[in-house]
């Protein structure tokens, strides 16, 4: 079509985030701008584009293609090849192809972009305060979309018919809403209603939840991914109400903010948290909290830290506008069970906790946690991986098996690979429950249909009862099954987040691990590649009276400790500081570990912790996991002078064992001596870290290693993080810590996935 020179013709195929992000119009636009024809699809696998013109027009449109892609984009690889012209006189759109076997990447749900929120402000743009309102560059994906390839009919706003108006944005391939897939309007689009069991007749649904929300009542408003429950963040007689009904006594909750000025009124925010907070993903950071916030304390009792975020749908923009203050925002479930995603399963699992409800009529196809990060010195990682992250992969530097890994009990994911792609899947929950065991299930079944994989192999945790390890065990022969260590696949998951593939020291800090001699582990020095592991060293076994019952209740950690290391003395040292204690209680507690009576022993360092923070003051049972050790963090302070306890390191059997009794006498001499529980605490934080680099110098000496990789639940702790980098670092090692998926069991499906892939690979 183009007189100058001879026309050639390009087969070009796409792969990586390239559908429901305006790639095609972006095609679409570029060959005309070049004045070239031709075509351009998506198909299973990705776009396909063949474009005609003279060959240096050709040229200039792959750089282009390349470089100015649109900005959710992200392209994994780009093939072209030659062809002989075909004679195209225009450039267009064409159907989508599915093909058969073929997969490609999705895009995860991205949050409001500044053109849609700028018409959503706007009283004259036809979609002012319309909380469906979105555009090529954002709005739901993954959590509408049913199977691909992407297009409309394939997600959950096939439920609705374009209106004249919406249509013509969708074919104008200059509109911003051009092939927008969940494209909608007023007129056309997905609606609220509110509801408190029968349909409340309002005239504008929003304006009547902000007047509810504002004299204090609790709303269960349907979200992207699922329901929050909503109320006043400052208002502490509402947020009281809502942990009394939703039976969460302690445990942090999330709060939304209108703007990033409000998060600043009540949080310190450093620039790199801003960027992450209003980037497209939007997550929950745990920012500092400062003294004067208006925040209820009750939000996140105890806590030096508040876990906030900006809108990230035009319904939070618009509510959150209109609210004028902070909205605590909480996942839509009564204690454990996975968020509420459906209408009449919210109407019926939150009626006791939620005065009213906002829905709306847009289906949620997948489950979708907001997810969460953390700073640490600068420096960001993830405490849950799930909106905006999920299901978009972590690369691998090699190609992979296809396997699925079923993860572990508590803030369960999976992880499923497929050539240099690692699946990470969105925060699943504590598999404790039906609910949970079922939400994971259909979203394995989800990841296998949209990325068309049929995994050879199974990977599973250790731990025979784990609901995931007999998942993993009932999908069995012929597909081969390979059993994990918990620890070990913490610390290759730190090494796939880092890109590393070379022997490291590993030292994984956690709550509950399995062992392999049948103990419960979680305060390991291993020396580990992707293949395998040897446990160099470890943290002295204590007993864990009455099992479950010790992690619930951690005084009788401390009781396991002391009674154990440093006999009737150290208890009697102990007892005056541990609260009320009941007679009949402690007798048990001591019959247990003395016989052995259901008491495992443990290495964990998570319930060392919770012993020592028992011993300073968390006397009560803990109401949410790692609770007491949370507590220890948030109450150390004091001038740091580097000071820690004393403790000795025994060989035994070839492995090195930290002996915790000197430690214990250090503590309960200092307890005596009226030392304050935060400069203990401070201490105890100093001796682990201290603990650390002595193991890794032994263990180096040892190995000729300097490379160290830190993971585990315990490294959520910022201070024990910094204090243990820090030394680490000043020893002359390199240490490896999170960046992509959490330290926490959130990330120890990706570590189970790549040992699987390693240990059953064929030497070529
Ligand atoms: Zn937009
Ligand atoms: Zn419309
Ligand atoms: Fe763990």
């Amino acid at each position: 079509m183009n007189p100058e020179g001879p026309l050639s013709l390009k087969k070009i195929h796409v792969t990586g985030v390239v559908q429901g992000v305006g790639f095609r119009p972006f095609v679409h636009q570029l060959a005309h701008s070049h004045g070239l024809g031709g075509w351009v699809c998506n198909t299973s696998s990705g776009v396909d584009i063949e474009v005609e013109g003279p060959s240096q027009a050709l040229v200039q449109f792959l750089a282009d293609l390349k470089a100015e892609a649109p900005p959710l984009a992200r392209i994994e690889s780009l093939t072209a090849s030659d062809h002989s012209p075909n004679g195209y006189q225009q450039f267009e759109i064409r159907r989508s192809v599915a093909q058969e076997g073929k997969y490609q990447l999705i895009s995860p749900d991205i949050a409001t972009c500044k053109d849609c929120l700028a018409e959503l402000l706007d009283p004259q743009d036809r979609r002012y305060r319309y909380p469906f309102t979105n555009c090529t560059n954002c709005g739901p994906r993954f959590t509408i979309i049913q199977d691909i390839p992407y297009d409309r009919p394939q997600t959950t706003m096939r439920d609705f018919v374009m209106c004249p108006d919406c249509q013509a944005e969708y074919d104008n391939p200059l509109d911003r809403r051009f092939h927008a897939q969940p494209n909608a309007c007023p007129v056309c689009g997905p609606q609220l209603t509110l509801t408190d069991g029968a349909k409340m007749a309002v005239e504008d649904e929003i304006s009547a939840a902000v007047q509810l929300l504002s004299e204090g009542k609790i709303l269960a408003i349907k979200g992207l991914g699922g329901f929050h429950l909503a109320c006043d963040a400052t208002n502490e007689e509402a947020v009281r109400r809502l942990r009394q009904r939703k039976r969460r006594p302690a445990k942090p909750m999330a709060v939304m903010m209108a703007t990033m000025e409000e998060i600043k009124s009540h949080c310190l925010v450093s620039r790199e948290e801003q960027e992450l907070l209003s980037s497209p993903q939007c997550p929950v950071a745990l920012l500092p909290w400062k003294d004067d916030s208006t925040v209820s304390r009750l939000v996140a009792p105890g806590n030096r830290y508040l876990g906030a975020m900006l809108p990230y749908t035009p319904l939070h923009h618009v509510l959150l506008r209109e609210m004028g203050t902070p909205l605590v925002m909480t996942s839509g479930n009564i204690s454990e069970e996975p968020i509420a995603t459906k209408n009449d399963e919210a109407l019926a699992r939150l009626r006791d906790i939620a005065d009213c409800f906002l829905l709306h009529n847009r289906r949620i196809y997948a489950r979708y946690d907001d997810s969460v990060w953390m700073f640490v010195e600068g420096k960001a990682q993830p405490l849950r991986r799930s909106r905006g992250y999920a299901p978009f992969p972590v690369r691998l530097p090699f190609k992979a098996q296809r396997i699925l890994a079923c993860g572990t009990e508590l803030k369960n994911t999976f992880c499923i690979t497929r050539d240099e792609y690692a699946f990470l899947s969105q925060h699943i929950g504590d598999m404790e429950n039906l609910e949970t065991l079922e939400h994971f299930e259909t979203t394995i079944e989800l990841y296998r249909r949209l990325f068309r994989l049929e995994p050879e192999i199974i990977a599973h945790d250790m731990h025979p009862d784990y609901l995931a390890t007999r998942y993993a065990l009932s999908l069995g022969p012929p597909r081969r099954l390979v059993s994990v260590q918990h620890h070990h696949a913490h610390i290759v998951s730190c090494m796939v987040d880092n890109g590393v593939d070379a022997e490291v020291i590993g030292v994984a800090l956690d709550g509950t691990g399995y062992g392999t001699d049948g103990h419960i582990w979680g305060g390991e020095f291993l020396v580990a590649d992707y293949q395998s592991f040897r446990r160099v060293g470890h943290f002295d076994y204590v007993p864990l009276p009455g099992g479950e019952a010790a992690i619930h209740k951690p005084y009788r950690m401390a009781i396991g400790h002391v009674y154990s290391l440093l006999g009737e003395e150290g208890l009697s040292a102990a007892l005056p500081f541990l609260g009320e204690m009941d007679e009949l209680e402690l007798d048990v507690i001591k019959q247990q570990i003395e016989k052995g009576i259901n008491t495992p022993l443990t290495s964990s360092c998570g319930r060392f912790f919770d012993a020592v923070s028992a011993l300073l003051g968390f006397h009560g049972p803990a109401t949410y996991e790692a609770q007491a050790a949370i507590q220890l963090e948030m109450i150390a302070a004091g001038d740091d002078e580097g000071a820690s306890y004393p403790f000795s390191l025994v060989e035994r059997d070839g492995i090195k064992v930290v002996q915790l009794s000197e430690i214990w006498r250090g503590l309960l001499d200092d307890l005596r001596a009226q030392l304050s529980p935060a400069a203990i605490a401070l201490k105890f934080h100093n001796t682990i870290a201290q603990i650390t680099v002595d193991m890794c110098r032994l263990i180096a000496a040892d190995t000729g290693l300097d490379r160290v990789a830190l993971s585990g639940g315990c490294f959520q702790n910022r201070l024990l993080l910094t204090k243990s980098f820090d030394v680490l670092h000043q020893a002359g090692f390199e240490v490896l810590t999170h960046n992509q998926v959490p330290c926490n069991d959130g990330g120890v499906s990706l570590g189970q996935a790549i040992i699987a892939n390693s240990t059953t690979q064929t030497v070529d």
